[in-house]
């Protein structure tokens, strides 16, 4: 009973959720996450909030339901595999905005692991302060641009 409950459109939650690829094995997926983090600190929560990505092809209920009854969802995928857009879809939501940070702030991607037993640094090292600043950025226009 409460599970429907948490399934009804139109429920109070965040307007937005926005689903992360969230790929730690690259600078790709790592910035995604912060940034998304990062736009859901200056949003605030009743604006926003990450949904949890893993759980729509799962079929939990109650994150399938908050998804459903935000205004809008906006996906950031850290490349062009697009992980979070794809799972999204197919979970049957209804996407606002599609987000990719190797198309739309032309991030490179690099993996990870080509750096072990030759100098692999850590992870942070990976990270640039300036692309996690623009993927934010972008994230913050989407769901500002979707509000008009
Ligand atoms: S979209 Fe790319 S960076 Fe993100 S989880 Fe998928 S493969 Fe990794």
């Amino acid at each position: 009973m409460a599970e429907a409950k948490h399934a009804e459109e139109g429920m109070r939650t965040h307007e937005n959720v926005i689903f992360s690829c969230y790929g730690g094995f690259s600078n790709t997926g790592i910035t995604s996450a912060l940034a998304c983090l990062e736009a859901v600190k200056e949003l605030g929560l009743e604006k926003a909030a990450i949904g949890c990505l893993a759980a729509l092809p799962l079929g939990i209920k109650p994150v399938i339901g908050k998804a459903a009854a935000a205004q809008r969802i906006v996906t950031v995928d850290g490349c062009p595999s697009e992980c979070a857009r794809k799972t999204v879809e197919q979970a049957n939501l209804s996407l606002t905005t599609s987000i990719v940070l190797t198309r739309d702030i032309d991030m490179k991607k690099k993996p990870l692991h080509e750096d072990i037993g030759q100098g692999v640094r850590g992870v942070m090292e990976y990270i640039s302060d300036d692309e996690v600043k623009r993927a934010k950025e972008l994230i913050i226009k989407a769901i500002s641009d979707g509000a008009n």
